[in-house]
């Protein structure tokens, strides 16, 4: 059985969760530090208003196990370089939600530091655009495309962007998938390469193996 960690249980986890749920996924280990908040519901909707202040987290844990027989664990905290190896011990795919830009990179060099086993999807939203990205033992990585994060003070995150509801809904369901193809061997669309939502369709960017990424050490 593989475990699949969710880094990120808001926008784009809760609809990667469910669809992975509905999918088949049973076991998870779900890692988020945040609590329920009103201004999240319209988006994060397996979140109603009794749950507000909850530890989303130990909230979805629940859903999960509830709705369909999930095994979960539960990780309050956010993922960083420093934790990554011990927060995802024992996971052999992630998926990587959060509004935390340099979380993704963590979660792509966790993919790529243990060769053939790990498989990623890094997903990301604001406004009325999404993007979404699946790392396998064998394909290119997100530093193939991102050298390096962006600086802190060029970043927007939804909580100053803002989001459109219905996007992270798209974005996440189409990363949960993603990685459900990617676990079985299956072939996708973000499987080394990036793949854009926005209101004009979907737009794939095939991303080449840089010759001096990290990743080709693998
Ligand atoms: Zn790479």
């Amino acid at each position: 059985m593989t475990r699949v960690a969710l880094v990120g249980c808001g926008g784009l986890g809760v609809p990667a969760a469910w669809t992975l749920a509905l999918g088949g996924q049973k076991q998870f280990r779900l890692i988020d530090a945040d609590v329920v908040e009103e201004s999240n519901l319209h988006r994060q909707v397996l979140y109603t208003t009794p749950d507000l202040g909850k530890p989303k987290a130990a909230r979805l844990a629940e859903i999960l196990r509830e709705r369909w027989n999930a095994d979960v664990e539960v990780v309050a905290d956010r993922l960083t370089a420093q934790n990554a190896d011990a927060l995802l011990l024992g996971c052999d795919a992630a998926l990587e939600g959060s509004d935390d830009a340099l979380a993704k990179f963590t979660l792509n060099d966790w993919a790529v530091a243990h060769p053939r086993a790990r498989t990623a999807v890094i997903a990301a939203a604001i406004g009325r655009r999404g993007q979404w990205f699946a790392v396998t033992p064998t394909s290119s990585c997100y530093r193939c495309l991102f050298e390096e994060p962006p600086p802190p003070e060029s970043l927007a995150t939804c909580s100053i962007a803002g989001v459109l509801g219905p996007v992270t809904g798209q974005v996440g369901g189409y990363a949960g998938r993603a990685l459900l193809h990617a676990l079985a061997g299956r072939p996708d669309a973000a499987i080394g390469a990036l793949v854009r939502f926005s209101p004009r369709g979907l737009q794939r960017t095939a991303v080449a193996v840089a010759g001096d990424c990290r990743c080709t050490a693998r």
